[in-house]
């Protein structure tokens, strides 16, 4: 497939599926520069149109520093000093010359990953200051790039991927991946991220391989270079050989075969073998899956995240009551005869911000989102509620609120729904008046009061990615402390336990329900529903087929006594080893 050496880096798998096809890098800073390979005797030559570069980009900064001098003034001319100190940095030059001859690509090529790196450091430093001076490098960088022209045709440049390509990225927010054209993206991978990222969960409801936290993903890797990308393993393979790709041309036949085979299996009832039944539902993000909730046998959607739809990137703004009536009306409609629970607004935190706020949150985490966003914008959080209720006379419908730490904000809520179901009897508009109101489980002082808050809903849903978060205090996105994400803390299983035995129907919508190695506990927990993206759908229905709740509730009691995450985990994952071998 390519002249290259094969190079694999490794990071944490988020979203299942193999990609093969050319990469496109999309640093967050400026776009890569085309790269082609030189020749140990071809480096004099490159140096010296660098140093060309530099020179006429000296010439560029002087004459706008001078410029600006006039206009405004030599304080603010100053800034350009400090270009001008960049553009010679001996920490860059000194990188540049070492990487050249290892690298053997065009200086343009060399010098772009050499301060990308720089940046990246720069923005890891606690230091406002200095993250502050990334922009000057970025612009110090666009000048260089484009001032560096070409000695000679290259002879073996990547071309810029026309169609389709994996794109590499830094980082993605969950605002870029839900932008992300399918058409032409085949995969992605990033620099950052961690499996419980918004970014990752979008991932997979958009059915596109991803693999996140890659070290020096975009120092190492290159526009047009081939590439495939293992979702499955969390691997990027760069030119890969003639044999890799052969095994995985192979391996991507027999997983989706695999995947055909057990979605044969989708009408068939989500019942453990000795009767009881499990609500299986689907999580859904975007319109486009309106389609495949029924495809994939879902009974009904349990988690709508309508973040995604309300501040959706492309958006003129956020839909009105009606607009929001019309697209959940035909979500309902999509999934009659099942119900269809929306979850209200979940803005802020790590996902999309409500509005652009000149103030930066020291803890976004635990600041202005999810239900206290709604509970502060009344009338925005109005019209959505007069929406879904609208939505509910035309099939089954669920609400719920996210993010709740308390009574105080149900109460709240509670009251709002009320106004809203006033005003819509007094202007004669249809809607449920048994629609039923349910509250996320994800804070644990919500958890700890689950036997409370159980008298004021209909159910709850637990979100294991936030309770888990709250609960040992670790980020969801952090790459970091990714590897101490555990879900099966003690911790967290007590707090599921404890608003499982309240008794009112339970789900769990956090990625953990999609863990096959853990359905056991869930089901053993007490869970009366599990809600997951539409691609996790058909394994877990068979892992459910084959269990038995009276043994999972025993291993669930075991597992409540035990002390550590691991021992949990093993717990369950050997009951679901024995209970469906074929699915590991
Ligand atoms: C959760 O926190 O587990 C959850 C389902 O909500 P989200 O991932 O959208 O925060
Ligand atoms: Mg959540």
């Amino acid at each position: 497939m390519s002249e290259e050496k094969e190079q694999r880096l490794t990071g944490l798998p988020v979203s299942p599926g193999i990609a093969m096809g050319m990469l496109r890098v999309e640093a967050r800073d400026c776009a890569a520069p085309p790269m082609w390979p030189i020749e140990l005797k071809d480096i004099p030559s490159e140096w010296e149109r660098f140093e060309a570069a530099l020179v006429r980009t000296e010439a560029e900064i002087e004459e706008l520093k001078q410029r600006v001098e006039r206009i405004s003034g030599a304080s603010e001319a100053a800034i350009f000093d400090a270009h001008l100190l960049f553009l010679r940095d001996s920490t860059v030059l000194s990188r540049l010359n070492k990487e050249l001859p290892t690298r053997l690509q065009n200086i343009e090529s060399v010098y772009y990953a050499v301060v990308q790196n720089f940046m990246e450091v720069m923005r890891a430093v606690d230091d406002p200051y200095l993250r502050s001076r990334v922009l000057d490098i970025r612009d110090v960088l666009q000048r260089v790039l484009r001032n560096l022209k070409p000695s000679s045709t290259p002879t073996q440049t990547h071309p810029e991927p026309s169609g389709n390509s994996i794109l590499a990225a830094y980082e993605l927010t969950p605002g870029d991946t839900a932008d992300l054209d399918k058409s032409r993206v085949l995969g992605f991978v990033t620099e950052t991220g961690s499996t419980m990222s918004h970014t990752a969960i979008l991932a997979r409801s958009l059915g596109l391989p991803a693999v996140v936290a890659v070290p020096r993903l975009v120092m190492d890797s290159r526009t047009g270079s081939p590439a495939i990308l293992d979702g499955y393993n969390g691997i990027l393979i760069l030119n890969p050989s003639a044999e890799t790709q052969k095994q995985y041309n192979a391996l991507r036949a027999e997983r989706e075969k695999a995947y055909s085979e057990l979605v044969q299996m989708r009408d068939l009832p989500t019942d453990t073998l000795d009767g009881r039944h499990i609500r299986l539902a689907a999580n859904v993000e975007f319109a486009h899956e309106f389609k495949s909730i029924r495809e994939s046998g879902a009974e009904g959607v349990g988690l709508y995240r309508t973040e995604f739809f309300l501040l959706g990137v492309d958006a003129q703004g956020m839909p009105d009551e009606e607009a929001q009536y019309e697209h959940y009306r035909r979500l309902v409609e999509a999934c009659t005869p099942h119900e269809v629970i929306f979850r209200t607004l979940d803005a802020g935190g790590d996902k999309l911000p409500f509005e652009p706020s000149p103030e930066k949150e020291d803890n976004p985490a635990l600041g202005w989102r999810g239900i206290r966003v709604s509970l502060s914008r009344e009338n925005i959080f109005k019209q959505q509620l007069r929406a879904v209720l609208r939505a509910s006379a035309h099939g089954r419908v669920g609400i719920m609120f996210p993010m709740v730490s308390g009574i105080t904000e149900v109460r709240a809520a509670l009251k709002l729904m009320d106004e809203c179901r006033e005003e819509l009897r007094q202007s004669k508009i249809p809607f449920d008046e048994k629609m039923r109101v349910g509250i996320m489980i994800e804070v644990p002082g919500a958890a700890m009061m689950a036997d409370v808050l159980a008298k004021y809903v209909d159910f709850f849903s637990i979100g294991t990615n936030d309770l888990t978060q709250y609960t040992i205090a670790v980020d969801r996105v952090n790459h970091r402390v990714a590897s101490i994400f555990r879900v099966t803390h003690p911790g967290v299983v007590r707090l599921m336990a404890r608003t499982m035995q309240t008794g009112i129907p339970t789900s769990i919508c956090g990625e953990m329900g999609g863990d096959i190695s853990l359905v056991p506990l869930l089901v053993g927990l007490g869970a009366t529903e599990i809600s997951v993206g539409t691609h996790l759908l058909p394994i877990v229905r068979i892992a459910i087929r084959h269990l038995n709740y009276e043994e999972c509730r025993t291993m669930a009691q075991q597992a409540l006594q035990a002390e550590d995450s691991a021992t949990i985990r093993e717990l369950s994952h050997r009951l679901a080893l024995k209970s469906y071998p074929q699915l590991f």
